[in-house]
């Protein structure tokens, strides 16, 4: 029977041009999958643009929007009936913002686009970083409105902030949606005033001017959405692609199938017969049936007896999947959710003590040595201390501000030293971005996120 033992027993390239081979094979007719963020400052109009996109993508049935609109008019708030598509609880339209980071998706002719609606309350930039560090592409939703873009922008809105984070946690392509321009008559001036200010902003803060885009749109009257410019105030000036075209443009993060084997375990359970089932995602790598693994920090060898995908079994399945696997005789005492099941030749290292480049929100207290935590590490939750501040760095730049600083409060970004009470798999963010990111939790408020940037 076939493993991955046969197809890395050739050279490093051949291997890897099988890997390729395999995946192309077997997923020729699949759409890509890719994850995005929406951010922006309070008001600006995120959710109604999102969830009329949605609706204009055919991800929302007439019934539902009937709904919407009716319990909108009745209210008297009519135009947040595409809003309440993404705002599920009543008590977020009670109070007319958006929480937490829901979910939907939106298909488009080549991709599988998972919506991760970011709030814009200044309250809730911890849901944001949730969402930032699952997020492969962001959308920057900026308000035309005169004074509405200024104050967004300018004098302490969210605009800025929420750029610099999403550039921090390593997202580098950026679509800006330049809203509400029926509030300005679709006034072309304004729109090179907006865009003229945030290039500049943008390229200090780390993005490439290549992948950064600027839309003219209205979330609310639907324009430039889904379907070529129809308003003749904005056709005279703009003959550019809508904001679902520049979507659909948006380079799929590649799939990480030519490195070693990596798959992050959330769930274990009883399975049939022998053993238990596994079930997680697989970060990196292919894994095949038979293959040889070892089992989260314990490092205990095991080997591959069953493989599935959505209940159907598999031969051999890729970075990105979501799998159940077992592996029978192992020590249930090994497996843990949030360990790491990896490649025996190329093993994920175990460690108690890492570097990584954090950046700091919503602290009550700044952050001192000693400072406990709760480490969040794809589905891994281990108490940890930050056991050395190495340096205060600027956000955009990555210039050390100042050495061994004695505290971190927040809006800082800095280099620090974690410590594990229990062993640890990590990568590096550089080596491996799936599993370099990490975020700091404290009474269940996210206070920072970050990338690991050494191991020790
Ligand atoms: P969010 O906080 O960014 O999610 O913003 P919302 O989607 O809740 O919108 C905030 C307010 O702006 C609501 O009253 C919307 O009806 C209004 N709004 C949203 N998009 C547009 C638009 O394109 N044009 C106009 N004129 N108003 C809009």
């Amino acid at each position: 029977s076939r493993s991955s033992a046969s197809l890395f027993k050739v050279s490093k390239e051949q291997a890897l041009r099988n890997a390729r081979q395999l995946y192309e094979k077997e997923r020729a007719d699949q759409k890509s999958h890719i994850h995005m963020i929406v951010i922006g400052h309070v008001d600006a109009g995120k959710s109604t643009l999102m969830g009329h996109l949605l609706y204009d993508t055919g991800n929302v049935s007439q019934r539902v929007m009937h709904k919407h609109e009716q319990e909108s008019k009745k209210l008297g708030k009519q135009s947040f009936m595409y809003a309440w598509v993404l705002d599920e609880t009543g008590e977020e339209r009670a109070r007319g913002i958006t929480m937490d980071v829901g979910q939907s998706r939106i298909e488009t002719k080549t991709k599988i686009v998972t919506l991760l609606d970011a709030p814009g309350h200044k309250d809730f930039i911890p849901n944001m970083i949730s969402g930032a560090t699952q997020a492969d592409v962001a959308l920057l939703v900026v308000d035309a409105t005169r004074g509405e873009f200024e104050s967004g922008f300018e004098l302490g809105g969210q605009t800025r902030e929420h750029a610099i984070l999403v550039r921090s946690l390593g997202v580098n392509q950026l679509g800006v949606v330049i809203n509400k321009l029926d509030t300005v008559g679709w006034s072309q001036e304004r729109f090179n005033e907006i865009v003229t200010k945030l290039k500049a902003f943008l390229k200090q803060a780390g993005f490439k001017e290549s992948d950064v885009t600027f839309t003219p749109c209205s979330g609310l009257t639907g324009e430039n959405l889904t379907k070529q410019a129809q308003e003749s105030g904005l056709t005279s000036w703009y003959s550019g692609p809508h904001l679902l075209d520049v979507i659909e443009n948006f380079k799929i993060p590649e799939r990480a199938i030519d490195k070693p084997m990596r798959m992050s375990v959330s769930d274990i359970y009883k399975g049939t017969g022998s053993g238990f089932c596994i079930s997680g995602r697989v970060e990196t790598g292919v894994l095949c049936l038979n293959d040889k693994v070892l089992v989260g920090a314990s490092r205990e060898q095991a080997q591959v007896k069953s493989l599935t995908m959505d209940e159907f079994p598999q031969t051999s399945v890729f970075a990105g999947d979501q799998v159940s696997v077992t592996l029978p005789a192992v020590d249930i005492n090994n497996v843990t959710v949030g360990c790491i099941i990896c490649d025996p030749q190329t093993p994920i290292p175990v460690t108690t003590r890492f570097q990584a480049r954090i950046i700091v929100f919503n602290v009550k207290v700044p952050i001192t040595m000693g400072f406990p935590v709760l480490l969040h590490h794809q589905s891994l939750i281990e108490p940890a201390v930050v056991c050395k501040l190495t340096a205060s760095i600027h956000k955009s730049t990555g210039e050390v501000v100042k050495k061994k600083p004695r505290c971190l409060g927040n809006n800082s970004c800095a280099l620090v030293e974690l410590e594990t009470s229990r062993p640890i798999c990590i990568e590096r963010y550089a080596d491996f971005k799936e599993l370099g990111r990490v975020m700091l939790r404290v009474a269940g408020v996210t206070i920072a996120a970050g990338m690991v940037t050494k191991i020790r």
